[in-house]
């Protein structure tokens, strides 16, 4: 039988060994992370793709894709620490905190609150892989201490991009529409992968915080989970029977930002027609068509109406609130109100690019809720 060249070593065909040249010359993309010489050709990407795909699907999984540094945890240099951060580590049992050595330098590394139950949690819906821009060796030492790499079908570093600092899913070997990805940056994600992403507010721990010695709030990991689990669920246990080979998990997760954050839609502002075609397309979680405007409603007070610039609707608003008030905000009862220490900036991201702040009245009392303060303040 014919061989397929369908990868290459050093240059050679995997299966007959024939020179790339001889093979045609086909498109390859290189998977230093499965072999330091290995490129595979576009073709079979896609065939492994599909493969994986209908494993992913028979098993009710999709593709989680994680950050490691600020989103699952925080790391430093042990020689950039303070000393009193080295005493208090020293005499506080941390049980989440380790020190890795690598060939050239040591490192203090601390998991961001609840990673490992995060992890534990995902892993039942989710096959992962990790993908950071720190070195391979890094990547790896702090991999062990999330469980090992037997818990992440691949991990991805530094030597293994296709461009500097630029995280792609073409390294990724299942289809798109599969994948979710969390990050704290996303600016670090090609401009095609936006759809897969939700970002993660950045975790810091180093220098220790004062809150840190005793309890640290970070519950971002929860509201992450929750959002995970809504994906989850709407991909796999929705009306559709046909799931999978059809559906799209970036369909599904902008319906969930949009159910999540676009309540804010004020129907008024928009003509019937559009009214029409915009409950359609929530419903439906699809393009909207010709919206104008978004009316933000903040703590019962409305806001500027943003003009919406394109035609896609992925809309999220996030709110910045200080140290102090956020501090206020962690002590504060469950479900009780905090009064805020001055105006607060409301950002609107559109399609992953911030178009305009908001400010929010003064001394508003807000009330305490998970998502008000977290991502979505859009209500
Ligand atoms: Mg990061």
């Amino acid at each position: 039988m014919e061989c397929s060249h369908p990868s290459f070593k050093e240059n050679k065909c995997t299966r007959c060994n024939l020179p790339i040249a001889d093979c045609g010359n086909p498109a390859t993309i290189p998977f230093r992370y499965i072999d330091d010489n290995l490129s595979i050709t576009v073709d079979e990407v896609k065939r492994v793709r599909d493969v994986n795909m209908k494993f992913l699907t028979e098993n009710k999984k999709l593709h989680l894709v994680l950050d490691l540094d600020h989103t699952l945890i925080h790391s430093m240099k042990i020689k950039k620490l303070k000393s009193t951060d080295k005493e208090t580590i020293k005499n506080i049992k941390y049980d989440d905190v380790f020190e890795i050595k690598l060939s050239n330098s040591e490192y203090v590394l601390k998991l961001r609150p609840g990673a490992r139950e995060f992890l534990d949690m995902v892993s039942s819906m989710f096959e992962l892989s990790i993908f950071t821009i720190g070195k391979r060796e890094y990547a790896h030492q702090v991999v062990e201490q999330l469980g090992g790499l037997s818990r992440f079908s691949c991990v991805i570093a530094r030597e293994d991009c296709l461009k500097t600092r630029q995280k792609t899913l073409d390294l990724v070997l299942s289809h798109k529409q599969t994948v979710l990805i969390v990050d704290d940056t996303e600016q670090v994600w090609e401009k095609s992968c936006k759809e897969n992403l939700i970002t993660i507010k950045r975790y810091d721990f180093f220098p220790i915080k004062e809150e840190g010695i005793v309890v640290e709030m970070d519950k971002e990991l929860d509201r992450v989970f929750e959002m995970l689990r809504e994906v989850h669920s709407l991909f796999y246990d929705g009306n559709n029977e046909d799931y999978g080979m059809k559906k799209d998990a970036r369909e599904v997760l902008k319906r969930v930002l949009i159910g999540r954050g676009l309540s804010c839609l004020s129907q008024e502002q928009h003509q019937e027609e559009d009214q029409k075609k915009l409950g359609k397309c929530i419903e439906k979680g699809v393009e909207v068509c010709r919206v104008k405007r978004l009316k933000i409603k903040f703590n019962g007070a409305w806001l500027e109406n943003p003009c919406v610039p394109t035609k896609r609707l992925d809309c999220l608003g996030e709110e910045r609130v200080n140290n102090e008030d956020q501090k206020k905000i962690s002590e504060s009862k469950e479900g009780s109100s905090v009064a805020m220490s001055r105006p607060k900036r409301l950002r609107i991201t559109f399609n992953g690019v911030v178009q305009k702040t908001y400010c929010v009245p003064n001394r508003k009392r807000y009330k305490k809720t998970h998502e008000v303060f977290n991502s979505s303040c859009l209500v």
